[in-house]
């Protein structure tokens, strides 16, 4: 087996909340726990939501947390060629979209089908009307060939038929981006991640990046899906929900994050750790022990 290689992949939409910690904690955890390496990947490709300086504050405050990286942090902004190349490299399993969100929605319901967002399929067989191209998606198999299962470490079997779950799905946006989905499988290919530690929302991804990394001829790494942080109201913590850093610059991140995070990953201290090296070697005890990782 290939020596351990985590990641984690913060979008640098504003700086780290305690939702974004657990996140980053797991999988720093993971890796410590089976003296892997850990890898540091800013996910900046949506360029409308990318906040100026967000990246280097989130990097700050990992390090403050005492959570170093092993390897040069890598900015997706400068690797969209090797997206590119992946879009090339997937060739007929890829075709152009000149659909509007509008005209997908009318088409459903033209359709008689429920008003989701799956797309209908206007488009596998070319563009008609000379319309021009607006999206990249792929095209996703038909029948049994869609079924992707999977074992998640917490979670155990994981389903997705990716036809009547997802449908044909974005690899390049209409406004020029890349999507998520693409980046990510691209990403996680070329440093080599064996495992993937990352919130629970984005245990729906899963099935579409296995399907992706398949065509592209890369082994699909093992996952682990920690529970997501919710506010009062239920909704995931995020910026948009209001969530606030964790990190004022002065505050005592061990009593005021650290230990509650990992609290929240359902790591409970027998002795109260009172520095970070304390922290760091006893929460990965507890994580090795709680994963029955030897
Ligand atoms: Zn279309």
């Amino acid at each position: 087996m290939s020596p351990y290689r985590g990641r984690f992949a913060p979008s640098p939409t504003g700086p780290l909340h305690f939702g974004s910690l657990v996140a980053a904690m797991a999988s720093y955890l993971d890796a410590k726990a089976h003296h892997g390496s850990w890898l540091v990947r800013i996910e900046d490709v949506d360029f409308d939501r990318n906040i100026a300086g967000a990246d280097h504050a989130i990097l700050q405050s990992l390090q403050r947390c005492g959570m170093h990286w092993d390897e040069e942090v890598a900015w997706q902004s400068q690797r969209t060629a090797l997206y590119q190349t992946a879009l090339d490299q997937l060739g007929d399993h890829v075709f152009a979209c000149s659909c509007s969100r509008k005209e997908i929605a009318d088409s459903r319901l033209r359709a008689g089908l429920s008003d989701s967002q799956i797309y209908p399929g206007t488009c596998r067989t070319g563009i008609v009307n000379n319309k021009a191209a607006r999206a990249y998606r792929l095209r996703v198999p038909d029948g049994v060939a869609a079924c992707i299962t999977f074992e998640d470490r917490l979670l155990g079997i994981q389903t997705q038929d990716l036809s009547s779950a997802v449908g044909d799905f974005v690899l390049k946006r209409a406004d020029g981006f890349w999507a998520y989905q693409l980046a990510v499988v691209v990403d996680d290919a070329a440093q080599g991640i064996t495992d993937v530690v990352r919130g629970a929302d984005l245990l729906d991804s899963s099935a579409r990046q296995i399907y992706l990394l398949a065509l592209l001829g890369y082994p699909t790494p093992r996952y682990l899906h920690v529970p997501v942080v919710t506010n009062q109201a239920g909704e995931k913590l995020s910026k948009q929900t209001g969530a606030l850093a964790f990190d004022r610059g002065d505050n005592d991140l061990l009593q005021e994050a650290l230990i509650p995070a990992a609290q929240f990953l359902g790591l409970s201290f027998s002795t109260m750790p009172r520095s970070l090296p304390e922290f760091w070697s006893g929460a990965t005890d507890l994580w090795a022990s709680k994963l029955a990782i030897r």
